[in-house]
């Protein structure tokens, strides 16, 4: 076996073991075909108010201006589906948020996985990425193999549908690489139809400033008032198009014990949540996503939410 693909299989194993639910891996390089569309969707000023979207428009697109001398793109994504979900009778908070912030489990992951590599294989210089930097995490990972990006922007696979979170580590080896898989939505459009913003406005195309999560977490002024009776009861973030994917019938309840839910977040009422003071906010969102929004930003949601024309009692 040549020593580029020994290393990948040693790579992906590792990951395995670190709770990855899966790792691909692609040569650094150019994002060709992503180039324009990116170009077109900030020119629409779909983004919004997420002005950093602009910004280091040429490292979104190349890794190799981001790492020096990158070779290897190395994609992994980590299963955040939960086993228990929100008191019905409850404004919503998107699945993604209801652990400890992924931004941590998964940097710490990496860095091991960075650990390991230089362990087993030999200096090795990386750099990890969450969230943190301009990587477009799909596309990276649609390229390495793990799925295929849905009509809904988010990326699914056949296997466990698409409640994951997307990493990379980017690396200064050359690798065996992953090739992509066919894309599976065929003339299905139940994310298009159920979206409640109307926000996904033609197959693959997300009109960021219509989405909940943005409305719920990014925007920082009120919440225009041809949303609030759209709202749907979220009130940080929104899972509706994935929820309708008939993918996600294959998800299954992932098994980090960092993302487990407190159970304050599980069964807390409306009349709670309402109540809740700044005090309790911190504990019960110590270390979670959920801050980003800060205990200004949720109380507005909730607002927002009792503002609805009928408040939607599921
Ligand atoms: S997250 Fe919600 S608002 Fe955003 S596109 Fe999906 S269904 Fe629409
Ligand atoms: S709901 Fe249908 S169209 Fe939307 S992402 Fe899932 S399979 Fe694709």
């Amino acid at each position: 076996m040549p020593k580029k693909a020994i290393y990948s299989k040693l790579i992906k194993e590792e990951s395995k073991r670190l709770g990855f639910l899966s790792c691909g891996i692609s040569k650094a390089d150019f994002l060709e075909k992503e180039a324009p569309l990116l170009e077109k969707w900030l020119s629409k000023g779909m983004h919004g108010e997420m002005s950093y979207m602009e910004k280091n428009f040429d490292k979104r697109l190349d890794p190799r201006k981001l790492v020096n001398g990158a070779k290897s793109v190395i994609s992994l994504l980590l299963n955040y589906y939960p086993s228990k979900t929100q008191n019905t009778n409850a404004p919503k908070i998107s699945k993604y948020a209801y652990g400890k912030d992924y931004h941590f489990v998964i940097k710490n992951k990496l860095k091991n996985l960075l650990f390991f590599i230089n362990e087993h294989i030999g200096e090795v210089k990386g750099r990890v990425f969450v969230d943190s930097a301009p990587v477009l995490d799909k596309a990276w990972a649609q390229k390495s193999g793990l799925g295929w990006i849905g009509k809904h922007t988010n990326l699914i696979t056949k296997k466990t549908g698409s409640f994951y979170f997307i990493a990379e580590l980017i690396v200064d080896i050359p690798l065996e690489y992953d090739n992509p898989v066919n894309e599976h939505c065929g003339t299905c459009t139940k994310c298009i139809d159920a979206c409640p913003t109307s926000a996904i406005v033609s197959p693959y195309q997300l009109d960021a400033k219509k989405c909940i999560s943005y409305l719920t977490i990014e925007l920082k002024d009120n919440i225009p008032p041809h949303f609030v009776d759209k709202m749907d009861n979220w009130m940080f973030g929104c899972d509706v198009c994935q929820d309708v994917c008939p993918w996600n019938r294959y998800s299954k309840p992932h098994k980090e014990k960092e993302f487990s839910a407190k159970e304050e977040l599980i069964n807390y009422s409306m009349e709670e949540w309402e109540e809740m003071t700044e005090e309790v906010f911190n504990k019960v969102f110590k270390k979670s996503a959920v801050k980003r929004t800060k205990y200004k930003g949720l109380k507005r949601n909730i607002y927002y939410l009792k503002k609805q024309t009928k408040w939607q009692k599921p």
